[in-house]
């Protein structure tokens, strides 16, 4: 069988064991060489250039149906000594009765011993299932709903993972969410940062109302592609007097953006923890929703 194998940064570096192993089975194997972030990016526009029969795509789980090609995820699973970081986060939630858990796919398998660890020390933990996920307590850059939909019932958010990328995803969470990093062993609270992120969104929500052309963005990765959105987008905005245009490419490049001189905003149908790179873009970057919003109060 022809197959595509495509790994997440992080796992790249196996590539060429994997490559061996799968062609001593028989298989004509490839790597995809670009950037994988997320579960929403399966290399199908490549599999199918290539011929490939099948992808597999390493380090998520499953997030949407694929028609084109078959796809076989592998998770993959790190097994980390999380009791010296626990220990320091529950300082931070002492407060804290009921809690939230959540982690991203590569603990999931950890998460009932770190249930009852927490609960060894008079914890009440709340696991919820999210939208977009495959597994309890599961939750992804753009999806917190494993959490939000608890969050009547818990005191706080205790996320286990690597980095902040995903805890910060927590948007319109207003109890304390606890990021609780294994690695680095350092626990922070993130809620100044939240609403930090969030004032900048209502600033640029505020620039973006000046803006006379607007840029809509559209991805191809087949998780991110939302061409349907980005049309209505176009119209609401023309409705409202301003002009706009559709940008299409598979890999957003802020910085690249900056020769289409003409635009003065940008609006996000792709991934929505882009626009939170609007570091490197001088123009402001909303999100398809926010677009809609300002649309209907600029035809007021
Ligand atoms: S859309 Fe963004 S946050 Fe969601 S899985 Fe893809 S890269 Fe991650």
């Amino acid at each position: 069988v022809r197959v595509l194998l495509q790994f997440p940064e992080g796992l790249k570096s196996e590539a060429l064991k994997e490559a061996g192993r799968l062609e001593k089975e028989g298989n004509e194997v490839f790597v995809s060489a670009s950037p994988c972030y997320g579960a929403c990016d399966v290399a199908v526009d490549e599999a199918k250039k290539i011929g490939a029969e099948k992808i597999v795509h390493f380090g998520h789980s499953k997030f949407m149906e694929i028609e084109e090609v078959e796809v076989e995820y592998k998770e993959h699973f790190i097994e980390t000594d999380f009791r010296p970081v626990l220990e320091k986060a529950l300082a931070e939630l002492k407060e804290a009765k009921a809690i939230a858990l959540a982690t991203t796919i590569q603990h999931i398998r950890q998460l009932p011993q770190i249930r009852r660890f927490l609960e060894s020390k008079g914890k009440t933990i709340l696991i919820g299932k999210g939208r977009l996920t495959r597994f309890d307590g599961q939750v992804l850059g753009c999806d917190n709903s494993a959490v939000a939909s608890i969050m009547d019932k818990a005191d706080a958010v205790l996320f286990f993972g690597g980095g902040v990328f995903h805890p910060l995803g927590m948007r319109g969470i207003k109890k304390p969410v606890i990021a609780a990093d294994p690695y680095s062993g350092a626990v922070r609270k993130l809620n100044a940062e939240l609403e930090r992120l969030e004032r900048r969104r209502r600033a640029m929500f505020s620039k973006a109302g000046e803006a006379k052309a607007f840029g809509i963005l559209v991805s191809t990765k087949p998780g991110q592609f939302n061409i349907g959105i980005a049309k209505q987008v176009k119209d609401a905005l023309e409705r409202a007097g301003r002009r706009a245009a559709i940008l299409v490419s598979n890999e957003i490049n802020l910085l690249s953006l900056e020769n289409f001189r003409s635009f003065d905003c940008y609006v996000n149908t792709a991934c929505p923890r882009l626009w939170e790179d609007f570091e490197l873009t001088r123009k402001p970057i909303i999100n398809a929703e926010d677009a809609l919003e300002l649309a209907a109060l600029l035809r007021r």
